[in-house]
């Protein structure tokens, strides 16, 4: 028995401790979706792990998709064959979706289609903390927004039903404390899976040329005013009259965060909660805010509601005072939390707020650091040893979305910049193009399958120059293991597309594989790149060192090493320049942590240990 299978139960009735993520699973089994996709992404990430492990088994075609544009049109293939669709990715993957996104927005969908995106404010994952409620205004398109793992469950069923109901996808939008928030959820009965269908031809609808889309842009928008008059009466939207003269509108966590407010000072709130966001119930805003002559918005970052909420009052002369992000009583910028809500309610409703006593300030800081046995490490140090032998000191090295952006950190200090999926590679054709520094690019095998093979073909067609070091470490590591198309994997059906020959393919001529844990290796194909002109291609292939380190725990296979103090001389190399955190000084010996110790004897190396002081341990510990 799978420890999901609870998740894919056909009655309902029973109660289930779940994930916001986890509830949207069981969402997704109660409408009877029948297809879903994705690219992983942090804080939407489960979604794809729980869906992995029991979509066979509930009939849910799924995949993990090379990128969330190709996700987002796989998952409209689907939803145009009439097969209910869920394509779910974290905030920043729409940037890479929007493209097929704004133009099925104009032709509709038949079977419903839900776009999930969880955003990140406060940034515990991500490069930046856009708003993507911003995405379903430029697009036309309507926002379903829970704020609790019940609503997550219960509020697909309105986003399937709208969207069928309006042949219009239908964006759900999360927030990271809405995705990873745990709560009881009572489940529904499950809709039986329909996962085949069949595509009828209607070019006139499908085929976004110009001609049919001026038709169809006044389409989309006839739509959305009609959503905007069903959401006035949507249970979506709804009142919590209490007896304050202020009123509150919110929606998602922000709603949560009032219910802890109100609960932890005893108060009676008049609150206005949205969860049909995007088009903004015009008369039941409307409504509320003549009843009250102040009201603030609380919502987490951007004031998307606020300047819609500004706008209703002055179209419809209401004479109130609206409190919010506009007027520097709730910050546009990082997630909320209860204190800072307290201290942007209390103060209007004349109750001083309590003094901070919060200690987060005084914590230390714990800089993320990369795991012991981990095959990234073994390459910064070797590209850094390169450098030296080289003798050279301004090369610019352009890293990428993975868990090696961590090489940031001292001592390796490889990366200048990072951007966006794929953007190492974008980045060295620019810097190539207009500086004499020699470039090195970093990417992961997962991302260069995303976003990093078509500025490769850029370098190759334009004739740029820039050392490409593929980090292989066989896996989607960042976002909990996914597989990326560079994984075999026959009995989950997924074949492997080979690195080398798709850089190959492309016209790369000077192209190497080197086994990342070995410095020697490494040292020598970046010392003689680095002598080359042109694009030079270092495939760096080794396990991520938690796949390794649990394999060989299960086996029985884990080599563990020790220093030997007589020979070590403590030249410190292995600590300072190497910096495995498995290695540490105590009380004045190098000592290696064989609870951290992953095995992987990089250190051993004569690279790093110039004494041959490392050894593997072979007595019991
Ligand atoms: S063998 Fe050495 S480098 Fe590898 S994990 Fe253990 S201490 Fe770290
Ligand atoms: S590199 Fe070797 S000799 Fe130098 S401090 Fe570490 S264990 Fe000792």
């Amino acid at each position: 028995m799978n420890l999901f299978d609870p998740l894919i139960e056909k009655n309902g009735g029973n109660k289930l401790f779940l994930l916001g993520n986890e509830a949207i699973v069981r969402g997704l089994i109660e409408e009877g979706v029948g297809y879903a996709s994705t690219y992983p992404g942090t804080p939407s990430s489960e979604i794809g792990d729980v869906l992995y492990q029991v979509h066979e088994k509930a009939g849910i075609k799924f995949e993990f998709s090379v990128n969330e544009k190709v996700a987002v049109e796989s998952a409209f293939a689907a939803a145009i064959s009439g097969v209910r669709s869920f394509v779910f990715m974290k905030h920043v993957g729409m940037n890479v979706a929007s493209d097929p996104m704004m133009s099925i927005a104009y032709t509709g969908t038949r079977a419903g289609m839900v776009i999930m995106t969880a955003d990140d404010p406060s940034m515990f994952s991500s490069q930046n903390e856009q708003d993507n409620r911003n995405y379903a205004r430029l697009a036309h398109l309507p926002v379903v927004e829970p704020s609790n793992p019940q609503e997550c469950k219960d509020f697909l069923k309105y986003a399937f039903e709208l969207s069928e109901k309006y042949s219009i996808p239908v964006i759900f939008r999360t927030t990271t404390r809405v995705s990873h928030q745990r709560g009881m959820v009572l489940l529904s009965q499950a809709a039986d899976i329909k996962n085949r269908g069949y595509f009828q031809s209607n070019k006139k609808q499908f085929n976004a040329l110009p001609v049919n889309s001026r038709r169809l842009k006044v389409e989309l928008l006839k739509k959305m005013e009609l959503i905007e008059k069903e959401g006035d009466s949507s249970p979506l939207n709804y009142e919590i009259e209490g007896d304050s003269s202020l009123g509150i509108i919110t929606s998602g966590i922000s709603y949560t965060y009032l219910q802890d407010l109100k609960s932890d000072y005893n108060l009676s709130l008049n609150i206005l909660k949205l969860s049909l966001t995007n088009p903004i119930p015009v008369e039941k805003v409307a409504e509320f805010l003549r009843r009250h002559k102040e009201t603030i918005v609380v919502e987490e970052l951007d004031p998307v509601m606020e300047n819609d909420i500004i706008r209703i009052a002055q179209e419809n002369r209401i004479e109130t005072t609206i409190h919010g992000k506009n007027t520097g009583e709730l910050p546009a910028y990082y997630e909320l939390n209860e204190d800072v809500i307290v201290s942007a309610i209390l103060p209007l409703l004349d109750i001083t707020p309590p003094e901070d006593k919060s200690f987060k300030d005084t914590l230390p800081q714990r800089p993320p650091v990369l795991c012991p046995g981990c095959p990234h490490r073994s390459v910064y140090y070797s590209v850094k040893r390169a450098l030296k032998l080289s003798n050279i000191k301004d090369a610019i090295f352009s890293s990428d979305i993975g868990c090696y952006s961590l090489g940031i950190y001292e001592p390796y200090e490889t990366s200048d910049l990072i951007l966006s999926m794929g953007s190492s590679e974008g980045l060295a054709n620019g810097f190539s193009k207009v500086t004499d520094q020699p470039v090195i690019a970093f990417i992961g095998d997962s991302t260069f399958f995303h976003s990093g093979i078509p500025p490769l073909i850029n370098a190759i067609h334009n004739g740029n120059s820039y050392k490409l070091i593929i980090l292989d470490n066989s896996t989607t590591a960042m976002t909990g293991h996914q597989p990326n198309p560079g994984i075999a994997d026959p009995v989950n059906g997924f074949n492997e597309v080979n690195i080398e020959e798709v850089v190959k393919s492309i016209g790369v001529k000077d192209l190497v594989t080197v086994n990342s844990f070995d410095v020697g290796q490494v040292l020598r194909s970046v010392t003689g790149a680095l002598k080359r002109k042109g694009v030079s291609v270092i495939v760096a292939r080794g396990e991520c060192a938690i796949l390794s380190d649990r394999r060989a725990k299960k086996n029985g296979t884990l080599k563990l090493y020790e220093v030997d103090q007589t020979k070590c001389s403590k030249c410190m190399n292995c600590v300072e320049n190497f910096s495995c955190p498995a290695l540490y000084v105590n009380e004045g010996e190098i000592t290696i942590n064989t609870t951290l110790c992953d095995g992987c004897g990089v250190c051993a190396e004569i690279y790093v240990c110039p004494y041959q002081a490392i050894k593997v341990v072979n007595h019991e510990i």
